[in-house]
């Protein structure tokens, strides 16, 4: 099969590989479609090359199965990220990322794929596609669960810092809900992305200081919540003063050490601070739901590209110049 090899120092190539094997209640799937995350680009960046690529948001078609039970060959699936052991309480319940077995994707920028059975969810006839790309990847899941976490009430202040991919997602969900959301970046083009999916302020950090802007928005108030999509520390600090008495601090930008002042930012402000990682397969229903009332997933998605301009499509994505990017398999 064809795929993508990540060379390091931002250098791709598209390879031949060995096709893989379906295990015993794994399936074959072929894959369509394969979305760039923003967590691949360390890997790409690095000076490191990997034997394969960090691709682990796809759709497909299973081609072939080794004893599972609902799969059959022809049913169009999502994958998930993360797969679990599927043994442990965690993966009965369909929450893989708490499995301490859970191993990840392993590289979905290619034609084809072997998964457990359990890490695949089978995709309705009315749900398209790309659709079926970002409501199994993380594209809208992980906005979906830090929107079940903070809890956010129509009507909220909540600022989304950092409007990449992820933050774009927020920006789409917390709109979605009913929330006011005031976007932060310092690339324009996303903002202005941001705004096509809801954001109803747009605050380009590099001209404008975003405590200033959402003082002055919310009349001194400060927002209810802040969604960090950024990962940097200081970053992760503004969002503490972002938010107003009692607000909420989502931290999805992964990131090490912060030296979070714990009586000035955290208690005597009753801020609560949270973290969210990833999503769970069991929430897919939920998030399919949310689609079929109207939240308009397909927005996120701004690029597409065949295997063979991967190299286009990375460069491109890598640049801050696009939201989602799909690469389309060949058949
Ligand atoms: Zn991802
Ligand atoms: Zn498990």
């Amino acid at each position: 099969m064809q795929g993508v090899r990540l060379l390091g120092n931002e250098q791709i190539e598209i390879g031949e590989f060995q096709d893989p094997v379906p295990g015993p209640g794994e399936a074959l799937i072929g894959l369509r479609y394969s979305a760039l995350c923003g967590s691949e680009l360390g890997a790409y960046r690095s000076s490191k090359p990997m034997a394969f690529n960090a691709g682990h948001e796809a759709m497909g078609v299973v081609v072939e199965t080794n004893g599972t039970q609902a799969l059959k060959p022809g049913d169009r699936v999502g994958v998930h990220a993360i797969w679990g052991c599927g043994q442990c309480n965690w993966c009965q319940e369909g929450k893989y990322t708490y499995c301490d077995k859970r191993r990840g994707t392993p590289g979905t920028h290619a034609q084809l794929l072997a998964a457990p059975e359990h890490a695949l969810v089978k995709l309705a006839d009315d749900i398209p596609d790309e659709v079926g790309v970002l409501l199994s990847g993380d594209g809208l899941g992980v906005p979906y669960h830090a929107a079940k976490r903070i809890g956010t009430q129509p009507g909220d202040v909540v600022v989304v810092l950092g409007v990449g991919p992820i933050g774009l997602g927020n920006t789409l969900m917390q709109s979605f809900l009913g929330t006011e959301v005031i976007a932060v970046d310092v690339n324009d083009r996303r903002l202005e992305l941001a705004r096509e999916l809801g954001a109803r302020h747009l605050i380009n950090s590099r001209e404008t200081d975003p405590i200033a802007a959402v003082k002055d928005i919310t009349r001194g108030a400060m927002a209810h919540c802040c969604i960090e999509c950024v990962g940097r520390s200081d970053a992760l600090l503004q969002a503490f003063r972002l938010v107003g008495k009692a607000g909420t601090v989502m931290a999805l930008g992964e990131q090490g050490d912060v030296p979070v002042n714990i009586g000035r930012d955290l208690i005597r402000q009753d801020i609560t601070l949270m973290g969210s990682w990833f999503f769970h397969l069991s929430e897919y229903e939920q998030m399919a739901e949310l689609y079929r009332r109207g939240l308009a997933v397909e927005k996120l998605v701004t690029h597409r590209f065949p295997l063979r301009d991967a190299a286009k499509a990375f460069a491109e994505f890598a640049a801050g110049r696009t939201g989602k990017v799909l690469l389309q398999m060949p058949e």
